[in-house]
């Protein structure tokens, strides 16, 4: 029999996004107070079959293009405060920057054992045809049922973790994809998961506790370069100087960089000498760096930069930028940056 999802508890976060939006002579924008009401309008969420919910509503609500560091810390802090009243959590947010928030709130929230299921749509609400009554009916019952118990992202009619999210169309309604790790569910008629959820606890390096608790993260530089046939490195070298917090390098297949330009080990050994951490990624959506495989690639090895093996950028910024945050030694944020702590990567 299925489970009574009415004795379950829901926290909406609402942070703003499409789907609150309403028009305005300028386009669609978050409007304050009103989103409760268009949810009222949903008949299924008075269902006796869905969850008990209720709404938390920022302010100002966002376009998550504007989304900061402290608006992560925000909606860390949101479910850290109420973590003991709520069986799961639903987070609304825009679909522009939802895979960094969802990769973000993945580190933040340590040993995290509830649902935190983020989603939003790409026509809002009030609009016809709007996607966002199926998105958030779905999160609501996702984040319900409880089965996967990890920062997770619904969209359209797939479940994905949220550190493997990428937002791969502007306006379909399968806004998201996950290239290198299975769904954590399909939903059709049912929602069916499949055994891939939570499958990192193990790994998880950075725990120094087991209790749930929630990291913040500080402000952070952190440059994303993506190369391309023809660049030149020595216009990096005034950033290599100045000793950013890290330089994420969006190479070639499985990270590679050309070996024309003469100036691209010294930027980056010099980059690292500044106090930078410097990590290759693949501008590949799919598959996993393999540093040193080529020549072209092997000058990092020697540069010092890090493997992202198959993080996203999305993954690669925010675990920086947490791992930055703990405060911990040079040699421990290389270590756990090239470690599987949520189940990021894979290596
Ligand atoms: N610009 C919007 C946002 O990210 C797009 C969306 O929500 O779909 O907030």
């Amino acid at each position: 029999m299925p489970e009574n999802l009415s004795r379950k508890r829901i926290c909406i976060i609402f942070t703003g996004g499409t789907i609150g939006m309403v028009p305005t002579s300028d386009g669609f924008a978050p409007k304050q107070g009103v989103f409760k009401s268009e949810l009222e309008k949903i008949k299924d969420l008075a269902s006796p079959d869905m969850p008990a919910w209720e709404l938390v509503e920022f302010n100002p609500l966002l376009d998550s293009t504007n989304m900061e560091h402290i608006h992560w810390n925000q909606i860390a802090e949101a479910i850290g405060s109420r973590y003991d009243d709520y069986d799961g959590f639903v987070v609304l947010h825009g679909t522009d920057t939802m895979a960094y928030t969802a990769s973000a709130l993945s580190f933040m929230l340590k040993n995290l054992n509830k649902p935190v299921v983020f989603t939003g749509s790409q026509i809002p609400l009030c609009e016809l045809r709007s996607d966002g009554a199926h998105n958030i009916i779905t999160a609501l019952q996702i984040a319900a049922e409880g089965v996967i118990r990890e920062v997770c992202l619904f969209f359209g009619d797939t479940l994905i973790r949220g550190n493997r999210a990428t937002k791969y169309s502007a306006d379909g309604l399968l806004a998201f994809d996950s290239p290198n790790y299975p769904p954590l569910a399909k939903v059709g008629i049912n929602i069916n998961y499949t055994s891939e959820g939570r499958s990192y606890a193990e790994s998880d390096a950075d725990r120094t506790e087991s209790e749930f608790s929630v990291r913040l993260i500080d402000q952070f530089d952190i440059g994303v370069i993506k190369l391309y046939p023809g660049i030149h490195f020595e216009m990096f070298a005034p950033i290599a100087e100045e000793g950013v917090d890290g330089l994420i390098l969006e190479t070639f297949g499985a990270g590679n960089i050309p070996s024309y330009d003469k100036s691209l080990p010294p930027v980056i050994a010099r980059a690292i000498e500044k106090g930078t951490t410097v990590v290759v990624c693949t501008q590949c959506p799919q598959g996993t760096v393999s540093l040193g495989a080529y020549e072209a690639g092997s000058v990092l090895v020697k540069a010092g930069a890090l493997s992202g093996y198959n993080m996203t950028t999305e993954a690669a910024v925010t675990k920086l930028a947490y791992l930055l945050s703990l405060k911990r030694s040079k040699k421990e944020v290389c270590r756990l940056m090239e470690t599987n702590l949520r189940g990021e990567l894979d290596n």
